[in-house]
């Protein structure tokens, strides 16, 4: 690992830069710095490269976006060299990518795993980040940048008597590396979000006997997933630069057309025929098939209920698919794709129960309790998702400029305030990648990725050839920006809904909408313009 030493005698190893985190966006920082001269360092909690697709190694773990677009688009040459083998790629292929893409650019030497960031605390005096990490060393930094990502911080519900447990448990987002082997036991799977969803119908085909804790209804889809045909792969790369130009101008980072028509324009038979063709095709499409869809009541409510007639089609039992029956809005939780779920409640081994109407009283010994009865288990797993956007941030003590802790400043009022997501203002030379209050979650991630981590490279290398030793962002330009989030948010029917999303999720949290919703191409260009003015809400010292 190269570092560079200040002029002045310091004690302590120094970097231009220290990131937190190996994932798509640590390791993407990481290169970049490198390109431009600079000396960096990236910590790592894990012991191996990857982020989300390191940790979350539980059955049936996929991602929801198709693989020719789940990609770094900085490097052609990386575009071309790799070939994807399904339309949504499993974890243990994504897992592959992010190795070839560190061992590619030489990026591990510059790594070092198993080191957890514990604090970084802004020195007044020094102008620079002094960053300790949990084996006890402190290095400094004049960047401190974040790359912790939106999903790395996992939510194990407190539940009384867990401790008590006789069998195994575990978290979906910290699997074991080895098999966890279900083949004779009785399981409980508690929570059915997306990484639920995923893993249950892999479980259930294993285990003697499953059963299911379900809070919350959901809609899911069928990701209609399948091997991909050399000659796809091939039109995927030859069309590299019209693709990567339309996910960056796009809505969500996808280079799909979205429809222009109101759901309520065209006649109930023309609407199934557009819903029965998007559910063929399978995957994210389904959302994007009208325009009002995520803003109008109305229109929603006739996606809606075409998806919960496919679920009481599959599902034979009544009172199991009336159990299956969701009445939020289509979408404003994160849409979740799936391979056979609602299918899994004809298994005869698996049991579905609502602990809306039979909560969850303890965890006991032999399983779980439940207000009407015991469900006696031998491995139990946590499909209950994350303290998302905000909750891996706040596991570091982050303290900036005059010891403002970032964790007071998000403590007031019921929002995050940031500034386009990047940066905080009083907390100078700190830069989020994918923070909240930029498109982040609700967007296609990678494409989001590389557009903060080349935003942020530019603005550094903007300081430095400026002659500048810090920027900051101007607290009126994040409030304005946080209200802007806000206005936008509120005029979608995101806001109305109970998810992680708005924090909802984590008990105590304070509920807000900390993600941009304004489009990725719009967003963009509104942080592409603000640095060509100079950086506009920010200031330099
Ligand atoms: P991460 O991958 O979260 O990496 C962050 C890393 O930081 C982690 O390795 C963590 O160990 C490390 N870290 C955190 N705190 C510290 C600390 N204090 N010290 C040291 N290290 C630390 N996105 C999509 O666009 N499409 C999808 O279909 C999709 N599917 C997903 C499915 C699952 C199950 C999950 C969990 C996420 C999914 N995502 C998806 C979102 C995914 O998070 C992003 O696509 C992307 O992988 C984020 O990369 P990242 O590097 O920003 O963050």
């Amino acid at each position: 690992m190269t570092t560079q030493h200040n002029t002045k005698p310091n004690p302590l190893p120094a970097f231009d830069a220290v990131i937190v985190g190996a994932g798509f966006s640590g390791l993407y920082m990481l290169h970049k710095l490198r390109e431009a001269g600079l000396s960096a360092c990236v910590y790592e909690a894990g012991d191996g490269v990857g982020g989300v697709w390191y940790w979350n190694r539980y059955p049936g773990a996929r991602c929801d976006s198709e693989s020719v677009y789940y990609n770094y688009t900085f490097s052609e040459e990386l575009y071309q060299e790799w070939t994807w083998s399904s339309r949504y790629p499993g974890q243990p292929e994504i897992l592959r990518y992010l190795n070839f893409v560190a061992d590619k650019f030489d990026l591990r030497r510059d790594i070092q795993f198993r080191t957890r960031v514990t604090s970084a605390h802004y020195d007044d005096d020094e102008r620079k980040w002094r960053i300790q990490t949990n084996d006890g060393a402190t290095v400094m930094a004049t960047y401190f940048i974040s790359a912790v990502g939106c999903l790395s911080a996992t939510n194990v519900p407190k539940m009384k008597g867990l401790e008590t447990f006789e069998g195994q448990w575990f978290h979906t987002g910290n699997w074991p590396h080895e098999k966890v082997d279900f083949h004779g036991k009785r399981v409980g799977v508690i929570g059915t979000g997306s990484s639920g969803i995923q893993s249950i119908p892999v479980i259930a085909e294993e285990a003697l006997h499953l059963t299911v804790f379900q809070r919350t209804a959901q809609y899911s889809s069928p990701a209609q997933n399948h091997e991909l045909e050399e000659a796809y792969v091939q039109h995927a790369k030859n069309r590299f630069h019209e693709m990567k130009q339309s996910m960056r101008e796009s809505t969500a980072g996808f280079p799909y057309k979205r429809s222009r028509v109101s759901a309520l324009e065209v006649s109930e038979e023309k609407r199934q025929q557009v819903y029965e063709s998007a559910w063929a095709q399978g995957g994210l499409i389904l959302t994007s098939t009208f325009n009002d869809l995520l803003v109008n009541e109305e229109a929603n409510e006739t996606l809606s209920a075409f998806i919960r007639s496919k679920i009481r089609a599959v599902v034979h039992d009544e009172k199991t698919a009336e159990m299956l029956m969701p009445n939020y809005f289509f979408a404003t939780k994160r849409p979740i794709l799936d391979t056979r779920y609602f299918e899994t409640y004809n298994r005869e081994n698996v049991t579905l129960v609502n602990v809306k109407a039979d909560p969850i009283v303890e965890i006991t010994p032999k399983g779980v309790r439940t207000e009407k009865g015991e469900y006696e288990l031998d491995i139990l797993v946590f499909a209950t998702g994350y303290d998302a956007m905000t909750g891996p941030l706040m596991k570091m003590d982050i303290v900036g400029k005059n010891g403002e802790k970032l964790k007071d400043k998000w403590a007031e009022g019921a929002n995050v305030k940031t500034y386009l997501g990047i940066a905080n203002a009083g907390f100078p030379n700190m830069f989020m990648i994918t923070g909240p209050e930029s498109p982040s979650v609700l967007s296609n991630m990678p494409v989001s990725i590389e557009q903060h981590v080349e935003w942020i490279a530019d603005c550094i290398q903007y300081i430095r050839e400026q002659g500048y030793e810090s920027i900051e962002a101007v607290k009126e330009a994040e409030e304005a920006w946080s209200k802007h989030c806000w206005e936008v948010a509120s005029a979608t029917l995101f806001t109305k809904a109970e998810s992680w999303y708005t924090g909802a999720n984590i008990k105590d949290k304070p509920v807000g909408f900390p993600i941009y919703l304004g489009g990725v191409g719009n967003y963009r260009q509104i942080c592409t313009g603000i640095a060509e003015r100079g950086y506009e809400g920010f200031t330099f010292q």
